[in-house]
């Protein structure tokens, strides 16, 4: 409760000062589509060179594409087609947390906290599935470029480049090519 109060006190403040509008067409018309790492917070765009009002951002854990036709897919949807991003970038990083996540203790640690054994057993892909092919963050990098560019709901003509970032130094290094 305190963490939201928190938040809340400090919005206050900060509205006052910082109450600026900014067009929501990103002035780079570029999309990125990362992980949530606490790492990457105000630490990946700098590294970057975007600023707020240039880019659009979706962020998951470990940047991972469960679904072709997900959340994530309708997001670079209305990115690309509402809102007239031209590129797609995919950074996934160096030292992921996904990658040391264990199948079995997630699951067995969510039924000790309540949550419905049917409800875990519904989930597709499974948690095997999902976590188990997620101990090589380059590789994923690699496999979510792949099915980006074969997805039809993604125009040909928008370059979908993989990156990989170093969370510690901030280097980005470049794992596809999207204009090759
Ligand atoms: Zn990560």
């Amino acid at each position: 409760m305190a963490l939201l109060h928190n938040i809340l006190e400090h919005n206050a403040r900060w509205v006052e000062e910082h109450n600026r509008p900014v067009s929501k067409v990103p002035h780079k018309k570029v999309v990125i589509f990362t992980c949530m790492d606490t790492r990457l917070v105000e630490f990946l765009e700098p590294a970057l060179g975007i600023r707020r009002g240039d880019a659009q951002m979706i962020k998951n854990a470990g940047n991972t594409l469960v679904d072709a036709g997900g959340g994530v897919v309708r997001s670079l949807v209305v990115a690309i087609h509402v809102i007239g991003c031209e590129e797609i970038l995919v950074i996934g990083h160096s030292d992921c947390g996904m990658g040391q996540v264990d199948a079995d203790g997630l699951h067995q640690s969510m039924i000790e906290r309540g949550v419905p054994e049917a409800a875990l057993n519904a989930l597709r892909p499974s948690f095997g599935e999902w976590i188990g092919g997620f101990h090589n963050p380059l590789g994923n990098v690699e496999r979510v470029v792949g099915l980006l560019r074969d997805n039809p709901l993604i125009p040909p003509s928008i370059p979908v480049h993989g990156l990989m970032f170093d969370p510690a130094a901030g280097s980005l290094d470049v794992v596809v090519d999207g204009y090759a």
